[in-house]
């Protein structure tokens, strides 16, 4: 397992961090926290336990507060406690706005065309 690394038990919906083999009270004990709270500790296993978790998929979305609306981002991993620790991201309003833009000027401009091919007219 990777330090940091997101995992989860088999089947179940927490999505954990790895925190590593640290010392806990009795024994040295694999520790994984819940990704919207990486600074504390969900649960404590032993080794033959470990067989038990998997490494969760990564999903990119999932990753991301998705709270804010369109211009604002949130810092915070998704499903954080508390409020959004939202910024104003005006490129993303600024890039969407090309992109409509760009659409509307060329209707075909995402229509990938074969090269014609030679002693062939392009098609327009
Ligand atoms: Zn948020």
């Amino acid at each position: 397992m990777i330090i940091g690394g997101k995992y989860n038990w088999k089947g179940q919906p927490e999505r954990l961090i790895y925190l590593g083999k640290n010392w806990s009270g009795n024994g040295y004990w694999h520790q994984f926290a819940e990704v919207g709270s990486p600074e504390k500790v969900w649960c404590e296993v032993l080794d033959d336990q470990l067989s038990s978790f998997e490494e969760t998929p990564h999903d990119e979305a999932d990753d991301v507060c998705d709270v804010p609306p369109i211009g604002w981002r949130c810092t915070r991993a998704k499903g954080h406690s508390g409020p959004c620790a939202a910024i104003e991201y005006s490129e993303e309003v600024a890039s969407v706005a090309r992109g409509m833009r760009r659409l509307k000027e060329a209707p075909n401009a995402g229509i990938q065309r074969a090269s014609p091919a030679s002693g062939e007219a392009p098609l327009e």
